[in-house]
């Protein structure tokens, strides 16, 4: 079995479900005691988001560099970073690194050509959705991406910094996703992307009118099975 490279602690509380998620997958392949091989490195999400709000993401590519690196040095086999945003620097990342990094948008855009979904819709922080570096790698296999709009983008990004990362879960906020995605939907969306990992912890494939893409489990399942290749 392969060691995995995780890279955590944005926030922890996503944390939590992608050591879940790897380790009931493994469980499920091999049975009996089994367990996956991991090293963590978890960050202070406080400074990593203080850089976002200041748009210094070469400040944040420096400590994920570093981090990833210790990975490496202690052993793990590919890397694995627990958030959706912080892809905006796995590039930067890549460079520093000899090992491979599992990319949750790839993960994620096989289970849409899967399941033939041709257009989606997203939810994310603020710069998932609005920036290019997460959308255009879904693009680029003939999905379109749809986002809210600016409004239901602050709320959205509210939602997720100061609720869910502080492990705030409010059925307000709840009921407003649930209109969001169902406004989407009248649009033509056939999917909606949890693309945040955080968002799975408010609301499930239950709550939603339209098949549910959660990031955290997907890209948590894809890693885990990648130890047993
Ligand atoms: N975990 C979230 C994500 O998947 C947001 C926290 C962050 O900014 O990294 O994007």
């Amino acid at each position: 079995m392969k060691t995995i490279g995780l890279l955590g602690g944005m926030s922890w509380e996503s944390t939590v479900t992608y050591y879940q998620i790897i380790n009931e997958t493994i469980k499920a392949r091999l049975g009996g005691l089994h367990s996956a091989k991991i090293y963590l490195h978890s960050v202070d999400f406080a400074e990593i988001e203080k850089h976002q709000s200041k748009g210094e993401w070469d400040k944040s590519a420096v400590i994920l560099s570093k981090a990833a690196k210790s990975l490496e040095q202690a052993g793990a086999d590919y890397i694995v970073i627990c958030t959706n945003t912080m892809h905006k620097v796995a590039p930067d990342i890549e460079k520093e690194i000899n090992i491979p990094i599992v990319h949750i948008a790839d993960a994620t855009a096989e289970e849409l050509q899967k399941d033939g979904i041709k257009r989606v819709a997203l939810l994310g922080t603020k710069y998932t959705m609005t920036q290019d570096f997460y959308k255009q790698r879904i693009q680029a296999r003939g999905i379109e991406v749809m986002i809210p709009d600016a409004e239901d983008v602050d709320i959205v990004n509210q939602v997720i910094y100061d609720e869910l990362c502080l492990g705030k879960i409010s059925s307000d906020s709840r009921k407003e996703f649930v209109r969001i995605i169902a406004g989407l939907q009248d649009e033509g969306a056939e999917g909606v992307i949890l693309g945040c990992t955080e968002i799975g912890l408010l609301i499930g494939k239950e709550d939603s009118s339209l098949p549910v893409y959660d990031t955290a489990q997907i890209h948590a399942r894809v890693a885990a099975l990648k130890s047993l290749e």
